[in-house]
């Protein structure tokens, strides 16, 4: 494709983009009175027009039915986390008994590890991307802890090569191999939320399966951003959130993928509620957890029904859209704000692009290395109404994303950030 850097060019686009509807179901923010250019739904999504309706629907249930409304009705809310799974199993590429829809991600992320970290005197060792997001680096850290081993001996941070920005998938397979007889897990994000990295999610895991390591991937940036198969790929566990490329509201619930090949070993320890017990016999409210097939044996709590009613509504949005259309168009858009920011920039010194050029190892972020004005370019850019996001030290993130951004809101950030980095 050849891009222009023009409006007409960017209309043209708009014009022929069979999403362009999404944008109308969207609230999109404000700045300064204008709608704002809103490229930071990798950190919160914004709200769609039909979560309200969701939500009052169970507002409305739980007015007329209370207590009722768990086992009578339309939609019983005892059996409410069944009509996520359909949706959420196409975004990460899975069997609906492979996912549940709970609890919030880091907690997700210890009681997947409670299962899935096992450490023994011989085989011990974690594997994890250096520089990975903090709640990540603390659950791990604390799980090491939990088994009594020193996170320093225990943790491999896996860091880029001295000069890049990131890592490259052959030394990740190296250190697997090199760590092997001793590596029990490997645990990283599946899109590295500061340089937008998508990792090689298929040839980790295998490499990881070779050595003996069971793998799971934190989903976090990659869930509703990039295509997953989950399942296929032969991962162990996985976890996001849905607040970001999921839209569903700040804080919303998280979701997990357990591997079928777990589904029905019960000797997997984990840390158990009643609503991971069987769902038939549940309210025999006998001892002995057996827990469910499956996902939903890793439940703990009765499902919160109002997130997940939020969660609902965007799920169905993106049912609606396809996640191979929304990746096309998402290609496309990426690739426009890439070639635009290399236009206004090119060998002027004022930023580069630290996200992998190769579109197969990115989703919708670009992250710009800030080489003039700093801070100071990012809090003018939000002033001009451009919403990304900063991360120290010198990091813009700039997300489009395809259900509700536009080629026009690409165009206007590129004259926004030119006009801008003049001015410094
Ligand atoms: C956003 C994010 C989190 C946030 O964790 P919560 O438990 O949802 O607060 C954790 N890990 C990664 C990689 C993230 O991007």
């Amino acid at each position: 494709m050849k891009y222009e850097y023009s409006l007409d060019f960017a209309r043209a686009q708009d014009e022929n983009d069979p999403l362009k509807a999404f944008r109308e179901e969207f609230h999109l923010p404000k700045v300064n009175g204008k709608t704002a250019i809103y490229f930071c739904g990798n950190s919160l999504g914004p709200q769609p027009k039909q979560t309200r309706a969701y939500l009052e629907t169970q507002l409305k249930r739980w007015e007329e039915m209370a207590v009722d409304g768990h086992f009578h009705g339309d939609a019983p809310w005892y059996h409410a986390r069944h009509k996520s799974k359909p949706h959420l199993a196409e975004i990460v590429g899975a069997k609906p008994e492979e996912v549940v829809a709970m609890n919030n991600l880091s907690s997700n992320l210890h009681f997947l590890m409670v299962s899935f970290y096992r450490p023994t005197a011989q085989r011990f060792k974690i594997i994890s991307e250096a520089g990975a997001f903090p709640s990540d680096l603390y659950a791990l850290e604390s799980q090491v802890k939990l088994h009594g081993l020193d996170p320093e001996k225990t943790i491999i941070e896996l860091s880029p090569r001295t000069g890049e920005y990131t890592l490259r998938t052959e030394d990740i397979l190296e250190a697997i191999n090199q760590h092997g007889d001793e590596l029990a897990l490997i645990m990283m994000g599946g899109l590295q939320y500061y340089t937008g990295q998508v990792f090689d999610m298929q040839a980790i895991t295998a490499a990881g399966h070779a050595v003996g390591a069971q793998v799971g991937f934190d989903l976090a940036h990659a869930v509703g951003n990039v295509p997953l198969q989950l399942h296929d790929w032969d991962v162990d566990f996985a976890t996001w959130c849905t607040y970001k490329y999921l839209n569903s509201g700040p804080g919303n619930i998280s979701g997990i993928f357990v591997h079928e090949r777990h589904a029905m070993n019960p000797e997997l320890p984990r840390l158990a509620g009643w609503w991971g017990y069987d769902e038939a016999q549940r309210f025999q409210m006998t001892k002995g957890f057996k827990p469910m097939y499956g996902a939903d044996g890793w439940q703990l709590s009765n499902t919160n029904i109002l997130a997940l009613a939020a969660h609902e509504a965007s799920l169905e949005i993106f049912h609606r859209a396809g996640i191979e259309r929304l990746r096309t168009k998402s290609l496309f858009l990426t690739g426009y704000l890439e070639f635009l920011i290399k236009e206004i920039s090119q060998d002027k010194g004022t930023l580069e692009i630290i996200t992998p050029s190769n579109p197969h190892e990115r989703g919708c972020q670009l992250s710009l290395f800030i080489h003039k004005g700093g801070r100071a370019l990012f809090d003018r850019l939000y002033e001009k109404g451009v919403v990304g996001d900063w991360r120290n030290p010198n990091v813009i993130r700039v997300a489009p994303i395809p259900l509700y951004n536009s080629f026009e809101d690409v165009y206007q950030f590129a004259k926004i950030l030119e006009e801008t980095l003049a001015e410094f």
